[in-house]
């Protein structure tokens, strides 16, 4: 499977790790949008959110959420705010197909997104 974020999963590319367990990897966004931006994936492969499709996967995508609310607390951005973001297909802005949640905090975010 050629894809990047099983690679940083796997461990076969480097990056700045900041969380993981047997399910899920969190690491530093290598180009960053707010001043805190970690990505938060899980390690089997799943290409967008439309393949979200049974209880397990349900599990796991929440699992990411728990995880992300970890982080916020870790970084200190829970009382200030934060946003999570999930792109999914070209619409939806997504480049890398692989799923994952994007942690940003440390700025006031605006509404609508671009
Ligand atoms: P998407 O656009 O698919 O929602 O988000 C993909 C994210 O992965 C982008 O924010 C991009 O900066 C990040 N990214 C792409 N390649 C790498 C990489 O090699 N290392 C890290 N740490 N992040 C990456
Ligand atoms: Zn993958």
């Amino acid at each position: 499977m050629d894809c990047l974020f099983c690679k940083i999963a796997m461990g076969d590319i480097p990056a700045k790790i900041v969380y993981q367990d047997d399910q899920l990897v969190a690491f530093e966004d290598i180009n960053p949008q707010a001043p805190h931006h970690k990505i938060i994936i899980p390690r089997r492969h799943i290409a967008t959110l439309n393949e979200i499709s049974n209880k397990e996967d349900s599990h796991l995508a929440g699992n990411m959420i728990h995880v992300a609310v970890k982080l916020a607390k870790q970084f200190n951005l829970d009382q200030d705010g934060y946003r999570l973001v999930w792109n999914c297909n070209s619409n939806g802005g997504q480049t890398v197909f692989h799923i994952h949640a994007h942690l940003l905090g440390g700025r006031q975010m605006i509404w609508p997104p671009g």
